[in-house]
């Protein structure tokens, strides 16, 4: 294997994303701390689990997608969901929304589907308020193009049930409670002020 070579494979296996902003950018919506634990450390445990789990097997150099939808139950399913869970998680924020709200065709389907972007806002706040134990609430586009919210437990992912994610709310307590202790619905009214609408709109294109 020449240096080329190397060079490849370990850009197709690393699966940690670059945050698009500095570490106390999001703060104090989501404090340094927080995003050094969850990033840093929560994240950087999954991806290393899962390179350690595919490397030199037949799955390695697999897309995380592919990984998502077409894994049995276990190890490996349970790292790349939790991967590509956090990959849109933290690509979803932004230090400074040019919007607080969507725009456009996303801005379209979600009166047509929710009634109202504050009805919507309003659905997945209680979602994610009454979803027992560690998980992740998604807004979603189903198989129709049809917009909808969807609880997961654990490290699931919409992608498994043909589900195309959006935009992702982590309820595991590791996401607010160095910044929120046990006041999950503390945080998740606050997440409404740092998401990026432009990237959240890009991928229901
Ligand atoms: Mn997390």
């Amino acid at each position: 294997m020449n240096c080329l070579t190397t060079l490849i494979v370990s850009i197709m296996n690393n699966f940690m994303p670059v945050l698009p902003y500095d570490t106390d950018g999001l703060a104090p919506v989501i404090s340094k701390e927080t995003i050094e634990y969850h990033y840093g450390k929560h994240l950087q445990t999954y991806v290393n689990n899962l390179e350690k789990l595919t490397r030199g097997t037949a799955l390695e150099g697999e897309e995380i997608e592919d990984l998502v939808i077409e894994s049995p139950e276990g190890p490996v399913y349970n790292n790349a969901g939790q991967v590509l869970n956090h990959q849109l998680y933290f690509l979803q924020f932004t230090p400074n929304p040019r919007t607080d709200r969507p725009e456009g065709k996303l801005a379209t389907l979600i009166v047509r589907d929710f009634g109202s972007f504050e009805e919507l806002k309003k659905k997945m706040t209680e979602q994610s308020i009454i979803l027992f134990g560690s998980g992740w609430v998604w807004l979603c586009m189903n198989e129709h193009g049809g917009l909808e919210i969807t609880s997961c437990p654990n490290g699931d992912n919409p992608l498994r049930h043909g589900k195309l994610p959006l935009l992702g709310f982590d309820v595991w307590e590791h996401a607010y409670y160095l910044d929120y202790q046990n006041r999950r619905a503390d945080h998740i009214a606050r997440l409404w002020e740092i998401i990026n609408w432009d990237e959240v709109s890009r991928r229901a294109e």
